[in-house]
């Protein structure tokens, strides 16, 4: 079976460690987040690609969720000695090493797809991930500040993240994604993969920046796989992370059901919405076409990420044969 999925970084990880372990038989193709990469000190960093990487790969601090276990900083302390900025972000030695890497061979030509093939070699990953585009994608969100010219301004989402700490959003922007194209394997990937999965990552600044560059939308939709999705948001709110102030910024409500109606039933065949918290909604979502099951959505455990995984693909399966059986004999 030939799986594809969709990913961010922290929640998209932990959830394809439970896909993994759900189907441990199939090929999985991971389509990667670029849209939170930025250069730093001269060193081009993907941070939903290498956590996607270093999880899968068996290097990520579990606790964080991101970034290297056993990490040092070394460098960083260097930087600071040396009043080099900016202070809110602080690079790993070990993760140094990755950019390090990246930074070298983009600068020799290659494309991202194929450094981060290399990357991955290092790390025996168990899927196949691939950069969503080989082209710079980067996302920027507008917020309110009364001392720029028209009291706004765009900043870069790492800024926004973790120097900010995600303030209201007025609009999020995709700097340079009319220019970019599919990466290598992408399009194949959708079309051939017998499932595809949303795994339950940010549906606007992970996903959406996924869906958004021209083309990925249109093999979702037009894909003969079930498309089955996971939702990142419980009980009216992000499990982690920002997705509120993001979704607000998009003109979507926070709940279960309006990021399901987001994404749409052109895009989306299946939903699964948590149990404890939003039952409810599960009604709302079948009614706008989108078949859906409330199951337990909390990555509390590796069982219940398995769990989690294994509904996603059992509601594919469900849903396949529905099509099947609805085809006209001929
Ligand atoms: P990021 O790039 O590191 O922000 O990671 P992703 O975009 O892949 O995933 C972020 C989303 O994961 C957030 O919107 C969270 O609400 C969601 N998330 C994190 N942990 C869980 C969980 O245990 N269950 C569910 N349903 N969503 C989760
Ligand atoms: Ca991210």
């Amino acid at each position: 079976m030939h799986i594809t999925a969709l990913a961010g970084g922290v929640g998209g990880a932990r959830f394809l460690r439970g896909l993994l372990a759900a189907a441990p038989d199939a090929d999985v193709t991971v389509i990667g987040n670029v849209g939170d990469d930025m250069t730093m000190h001269g060193l081009r960093i993907c941070p939903d690609l290498d956590t996607v990487m270093y999880t899968l790969g068996g290097g990520i601090h579990e606790g964080q969720g991101w970034g290297r276990v056993d990490e040092t900083f070394g460098v960083a302390e260097e930087l600071k000695a040396y009043g080099v900025g900016p202070d809110w972000f602080t690079l790993g030695d070990k993760d140094i090493a990755t950019h390090l890497v990246r930074t070298q061979m983009l600068g020799a030509g290659y494309p991202l797809s194929a450094v981060t093939e290399a990357l991955c070699t290092r790390w025996e990953l168990p899927v196949r991930l691939l950069p969503s585009t080989d082209e710079r994608v980067e996302t920027h969100v507008v917020v309110d500040d009364p001392e720029a010219p028209g009291g706004r301004r765009a900043v870069h989402f790492q800024e926004y993240w973790v120097r900010m700490h995600a303030p209201d959003a007025r609009a999020i922007v995709s700097v340079g994604v009319e220019d970019a194209k599919p990466a290598p394997g992408v399009l194949e990937a959708i079309a051939e993969a017998d499932v595809i999965v949303l795994p339950p990552s940010n549906p606007v600044v992970s996903v959406g920046t996924i869906l958004n560059i021209p083309g990925i939308r249109q093999a979702v939709a037009g894909a003969t796989a079930p498309v089955v999705g996971l939702s990142p948001i419980v009980g009216g709110g992000p499990v982690r992370g920002m997705a509120d102030k993001v979704l607000a910024a998009v003109g979507v409500d926070v709940t279960a059901a309006a990021v399901a109606k987001h994404y749409g039933p052109e895009l989306l065949d299946g939903w699964l919405v948590d149990a404890d918290a939003d039952a409810s909604a599960v009604a709302e979502v079948e009614a706008a076409g989108i078949a859906c099951r409330a199951v337990p959505l909390m990555m509390s455990s590796a069982e219940a990420t398995r769990a989690m995984a294994r509904a996603a693909l059992d509601l594919a399966a469900e849903i396949a044969a529905s099509h099947g059986s609805a085809r006209p004999a001929s």
